[in-house]
């Protein structure tokens, strides 16, 4: 993911500079063209970017076909994405129990 790279990028430089509230990151939507901001805490990049599968995109930007939101606030949604296909079957199915 380019974007990925990028907010960790953004995240570096927050982290060098001592870490103010709030700094802007890029929409993870799945959008090529996407390049709107995020606002969000360096405690909650790190509490998406902790699961290797969690993205955040603005409310409105998931793609419910391959990504499945698994908590909204008011500026973002965090998304899963990989696996998703693999969630949704776990629920039709309570016998997928152990999805990577
Ligand atoms: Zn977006």
């Amino acid at each position: 993911m380019l974007f990925r790279s990028v907010n960790e990028r953004i995240e570096q430089q927050a982290l060098s500079f001592g870490g103010a509230d709030a700094y802007e990151f890029i929409c993870e939507c799945s959008a090529t063209t996407c390049v709107e901001r995020i606002e969000l805490t360096l405690g909650e990049y790190e509490r998406v970017r902790g699961e290797g599968t969690r993205f955040f995109v603005l409310p409105g930007h998931e793609n419910v076909t391959v990504e499945l939101v698994v908590a909204e606030h008011p500026s973002f949604l965090i998304v899963q994405k990989d696996g998703a296909a693999g969630v949704l079957a776990e629920l039709e199915d309570p016998r997928v129990g152990d999805q990577p």
